[in-house]
């Protein structure tokens, strides 16, 4: 195929026998040999109606999770054997999400607002999607290319040094959404991701801006896309717990940031609380509970080795050491950090080598995805 002359990395990254078996599971999906998540639970049975409160809700998503965790023991025959339900496992986290939306506690910001009345919170979202561009990327990690990627617009961070500001934030209040991207539904999405997949992406990468905000229209577009296709979550990873309920089970592969080692230096430059508590919290997880197959995308910053850099793999290496770590050369001081002198500028090689060298000295698999 066309990509692989484009990027011969991402055929022979296969070869390294470490990276084929913290990936076996995406690998099988690509290969066709393993069924995505999500298909699986579109054959757990969930019933509920429109009377049951949020609690109960909650309470039934844990029950299907239990089932679903049996269901991944079973071998392939049998998990290709079972029926897809009419009202399902992912019906269930749609619905959930839903009433989420209505009190919005997607990211940890928790803005509490009502969005299906139209009501704006940080992210500046109702409920509405809107999807900026989408296509096959091939400037992804090695393993992931080629990739679905579909850009969301909207993000619930406001990182002063943002690289996709015209997504994320340079929009907000100036100009119609809808001018610059496309308003989709559910099904529209759905139809988005199987196209993608029919044109030969090895997964369905949702990014922004960030997905967090998006999450009622992904979960529900799930029913409706039709591919056998890995689904990735790349995202500044800054969700709460109860949404990362909804995703964890139905997610196949992590792609979550992890810029700063403190929740000091995320307040000064992403203005947000708590950011080391919360992304170790949620990274612990998915490593434990959730598929395991995770990319940390650690984007290195001038004058922030000891702080953040450090830290950050310290961390990957102590508690979640099946992460392959993407140690990133990509910051550049756009959007507003002129303001901030210390990030003025690319982190420069000495830094990075000192990042990569650390690394290894602790062990990180880190290479073939840098
Ligand atoms: S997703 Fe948007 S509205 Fe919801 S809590 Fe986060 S920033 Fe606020």
């Amino acid at each position: 195929m066309v990509f692989r002359l484009l990027r011969p990395d991402s055929k022979s990254v296969w070869n390294i026998q470490e990276i084929a078996n913290r990936f076996s599971r995406y690998k099988g999906i690509m290969e066709g040999h393993k069924v995505a998540r999500f298909l699986i639970a579109k054959t757990i049975f969930a019933e509920f109606n429109e009377s049951f409160s949020e609690q109960q809700l909650e309470g039934l998503l844990e029950d299907k999770s239990d089932e679903f965790r049996e269901l991944l023991t079973l071998d392939q025959e049998e998990i290709d054997s079972r029926k897809i339900q009419k009202s399902n496992y992912l019906d269930l986290a749609a619905a959930i999400a839903n009433k989420y939306l209505e009190k919005c506690i997607f990211c940890e910001r928790k803005c509490g607002i009502n969005r299906i009345e139209k009501q704006k919170g940080y992210c500046y979202l109702t409920s509405d999607s809107f999807v900026s561009s989408a296509f096959l990327h091939m400037g992804e990690e090695s393993v992931l290319v080629p990739s679905g990627t579909i850009f969301f617009q909207g993000c619930n961070f406001g990182c002063v040094f943002c690289q996709n500001y015209d997504i994320s934030q340079a929009w907000k209040g100036k100009r119609k959404i809808g001018d610059i991207a496309k308003k989709v539904d559910c099904i529209q999405l759905a139809n988005i991701a199987d196209r993608l997949a029919e044109k030969g992406a090895f997964n369905i990468n949702y990014v922004g801006g960030d997905p967090i905000p998006n999450i009622h229209t992904i979960l529900g577009s799930l029913n409706h896309q039709k591919s056998n296709i890995c689904q990735l979550w790349n995202s500044n990873f800054y969700l709460t717990s109860k949404s990362l309920s909804l995703l964890i089970d139905l997610m196949d592969f992590w792609l979550p940031d992890f810029k700063y080692g403190n929740n000091e230096c995320a307040e000064k430059y992403s203005g947000v609380k708590n950011y080391y508590d919360i992304i170790t919290r949620n990274l612990k997880r998915i490593h434990d509970e959730g598929s395991g197959e995770i990319i940390v995308r650690h984007l290195v910053m001038p004058n922030h080795i000891e702080c953040c850099s450090k830290p950050i793999l310290d961390y990957i290496s102590k508690e979640v050491p099946n992460c392959v770590v993407n140690i990133m050369a990509q910051y550049r001081p756009m959007y507003k950090a002129s303001n901030f002198k210390e990030i003025n500028r690319t982190p420069s090689m000495q830094e990075m080598h000192e990042v990569k060298n650390y690394a290894d000295n602790l062990g990180i698999l880190w290479e073939p995805v840098s």
